[in-house]
Parts: C-alpha cells; structure tokens; sequence
C-alpha cells in the first residue's frame, strides 16, 4: 500500500514493523514511483550515528566519543 500524500509504504511482509528494516517490496515500490530519497521516518534512530546516545550504560565504554 502507497500513500504518497504521506510518504507511507506499507507491506504485508511487515519487515518494517518486526524488524525496523524497510523490505526490498517496499524499496522496489519506492524506486518504481520515483522516490529520490527514502522517507527521514523510515530511517530509525537505531540505525543511525545517532544511537549511541542511548546505549545501556555497561556499554557505554565503547563509545568511540566517551571520555
Ligand atoms: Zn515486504
């Protein structure tokens, strides 16, 4: 399902909803009605460089930004 209105693309794998990984269903939907650049929404904050502000704090020694 497409909505380009609000940039939602969903699929009946579901990978994105259990995994947080948007399926190649999805991505070959994207690239088929001319998505340039994937939705910031899909892009969570788990995957990013972003995520190593919320490590547990027994894993915070391998910040490679912690003192
Ligand atoms: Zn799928």
């Amino acid at each position: 399902m497409v909505d380009r209105e609000s940039d939602t693309y969903s699929c009946e794998c579901a990978m994105f909803e259990h995994m947080g990984i948007l399926c190649r269903h999805a991505l070959k939907v994207m690239v088929h009605v001319g998505v340039c650049r994937i939705p910031s929404h899909y892009i969570l904050k788990r995957w990013s460089r972003d995520a190593r502000d919320v490590l547990p704090d027994h894993l915070k020694c391998y910040q490679k930004d912690s003192d």
